[in-house]
């Protein structure tokens, strides 16, 4: 059976054929770092993350690069707001870098978090000016630019694919845009590169030939996966926000300076997830970031079960009785997976065979993912292994396994720690110690809250106080 995916070039269910044999180059559009990814900007990362372990277990090489946009970024896509970053910076009192820096750490702290696998690649957009304006060079040379009011644009006349992602009728937007930059010549035309832009205190600025300034938002994107995954690569992601602008204007930008068509063979995007007052959105404010719903008692994973139970294409409305519902949902998990393992006698070695019927769900749930990744389908798949009776233990377990390396649920991770922990009574009398150790921390009687974890280490048990609270493992 052959994976297929939802093509928005072309509009279609295509099957995935990869340009080199065996290998992948994914690139997906990574955080502008001047805030929280909110939860549904950790909607398209775990998106990325289900298709890259997806494709890993079909056995292709992915080779997953993302950017990290650090510079550029204005808060309207078409070239008009503030500079997201410089904007933030000034609000918090501190330099563009240090608040890239901040935000970027709390990222990766998220994306942890979720069991979202570290891409191969992670480029910083500031630490690639000269590869952009290498290929802003070429875009020039041959013949695509003009210069207006001291910035370089992008003029969109002169290639004839433009806007074939965003299926754009060119006429019908210039009708309705009013408020176009008066520099452009057409209001698709966007800039390449800015000198003299509205922000004379840019914070970050470089030379060019173009003279002293900084890049526009979409060539970063061009430059690195050009960079990394070379001229045409497979597979480009990201939320469908971005297809009318940024991932048209990336085409248009790879296309003028390679002369490659397509530069992209795959695009995959996914919907959005949404609160009762619409779109979530960071610069709006007062979104909902993953540490709130930490704080609200939840686990990541949780969320991550949550997003798993809705197709990536289609629009996800969040609250909290549905992650409740997911919460349950993977308690429930589990609490089979524990009555499995007992069934069989201990946890499966990793790669143990899978027969049976077991094999049979496992099968399923591959088809599943293979047509455009329906990931409601596979967890259901998953759940028909663990409730049917007639499945060996050990091989539903087994099974449970496999299909947990693309789901990342950390299935296997949390049966092991369980099973490492020891036996019912033992655990309930840790579970009984560390519950009276946390009174007497709230009580501020630490002299009892140490002698407690004292104890424990003198019986090979050792605390670890962590961000969603103590955990103890054994040494
Ligand atoms: P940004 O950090 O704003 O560049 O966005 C990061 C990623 O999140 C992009 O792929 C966006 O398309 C995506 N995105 C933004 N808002 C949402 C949302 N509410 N739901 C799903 N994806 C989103
Ligand atoms: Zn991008």
């Amino acid at each position: 059976m052959a994976l297929t995916l939802y093509n928005t070039l072309g509009r279609t269910l295509q099957v995935f054929e990869p340009i080199k044999s065996g290998e992948v180059g994914f690139y997906g559009c990574g955080p502008t770092v001047y805030n929280y990814a909110h939860i549904g900007n950790l909607r398209a990362y775990i998106t990325h993350d289900t298709l890259v372990r997806t494709l890993r277990e079909r056995g292709y090489t992915v080779t997953h690069v993302m950017n990290i946009t650090d510079v550029g970024h204005l808060s309207g896509d078409n070239d008009d707001g503030d500079d997201k970053m410089v904007k933030s910076a000034e609000e918090r009192g501190k330099s563009v870098l240090e608040i890239a820096d901040f935000y970027t750490k709390a990222f990766f702290n998220d994306t942890e978090r979720l069991n979202i696998l570290r891409p191969t690649v992670v480029c910083k957009a500031t630490e690639h000016v000269g590869e952009m304006i290498a290929l802003i060079k070429r875009i020039e040379a041959n013949g695509f630019t003009y210069q207006s009011g001291g910035n370089l644009y992008f003029d969109i006349t002169k290639l004839r694919a433009y806007g074939e992602l965003a299926l754009l009728n060119l006429d019908e937007r210039k009708v309705a845009r009013t408020d176009m930059d008066a520099n452009k010549r057409n209001p698709y035309d966007f800039v390449l590169w800015f000198t003299k832009s509205k922000f004379e205190n840019q914070a970050l600025v470089w030379d060019s030939p173009w003279g002293r300034g900084y890049p526009g938002w979409h060539i970063e994107c061009s430059a690195m996966s050009i960079k990394y995954l070379g001229e045409q690569f497979d597979i480009h992601a990201g939320g469908i926000d971005h297809i009318t602008i940024h991932h048209t204007n990336e085409i248009a930008q790879s296309e003028a300076a390679t002369g490659k068509h397509p530069w992209v063979k795959y695009w995959v995007h996914n919907e959005f997830l949404i609160q009762d007052k619409g779109k979530m959105s960071k610069s709006a404010g007062g979104f909902l970031t993953l540490q709130t719903l930490l704080d609200a008692g939840y686990d990541a994973l949780d969320y991550r079960y949550f997003l798993l139970g809705a197709h990536y294409r289609s629009q996800v409305q969040f609250s909290y009785e549905a992650l409740d519902g997911a919460r349950n949902a993977r308690k429930s998990l589990g609490d089979r997976i524990r009555v499995l393992a007992e069934k069989a006698g201990g946890l499966p070695e990793s790669g143990a065979e899978i027969g049976g019927n077991a094999a049979a769900y496992l099968e399923a749930f591959h088809k599943a993912l293979d047509e455009d990744l329906n990931t409601p389908r596979a967890l259901a798949e998953l759940w028909g292994l663990l409730r049917d009776q007639t499945v060996d233990g050990a091989e539903a377990l087994a099974a449970a396994f496999a299909m947990d390396r693309i789901l990342g649920l950390n299935i296997a991770a949390g049966a092991r720690q369980e099973a490492e922990k020891g036996n019912p009574e033992e655990i309930a009398e840790i579970e009984a110690l560390l519950a009276e150790r946390a009174k007497a921390k709230k009580a501020k009687d630490f002299a009892a809250a140490d002698s407690i974890r004292n104890t424990l280490k003198e019986r090979g048990i050792l605390l670890e106080d962590g961000p969603t609270g103590v955990t103890w493992r054994r040494i």
